[in-house]
């Protein structure tokens, strides 16, 4: 079986190196994004599995790239940011994300999360052959 492919979103380098090194122990291939035009020039190009998205980044917020891609893509899309308010994460999941983890958070919480949407992606596709 092939290796699921991550997209990474994230504009802090430290955070988005922390993710990929993550990633990689764990044995996924991955493909990282410092803005929003290019996360959604890759989710195009390459169709990941799973999208981990940052939502304040510097061109576009991370809300109105949730909305694009699931416009033409249900990829899962597990949404990490700082933004901890109630609200924050209504908004997200109401625009499409599968899920949110708050910063700061566990590398080895979110390889569970990744797993869990990869299972439930994998399911969903199978049923619907
Ligand atoms: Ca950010």
């Amino acid at each position: 079986m092939n290796k699921p492919l991550i997209l990474v979103v994230e504009d802090d380098a430290p955070i988005r190196n922390l993710i990929t090194t993550t990633l990689k122990t764990q044995d996924y291939k991955y493909i990282a994004a410092a803005t929003a035009s290019e996360a959604l020039q890759q989710a195009t190009i390459h169709a990941p599995d799973v999208m981990l998205l940052d939502l304040g980044l510097p061109d576009l917020d991370g809300i109105e790239v949730i909305r694009r891609i699931r416009s033409w893509s249900a990829m899962p899309i597990i949404v990490i940011s700082a933004r901890s308010e109630d609200s924050d994460k209504i908004e997200a999941l109401d625009s499409g994300a599968d899920d949110y983890i708050a910063k700061p958070f566990g590398v080895m919480e979110m390889i569970a999360r990744v797993k869990s949407q990869l299972r439930r992606y994998m399911q969903l596709g199978a049923t619907a052959e």
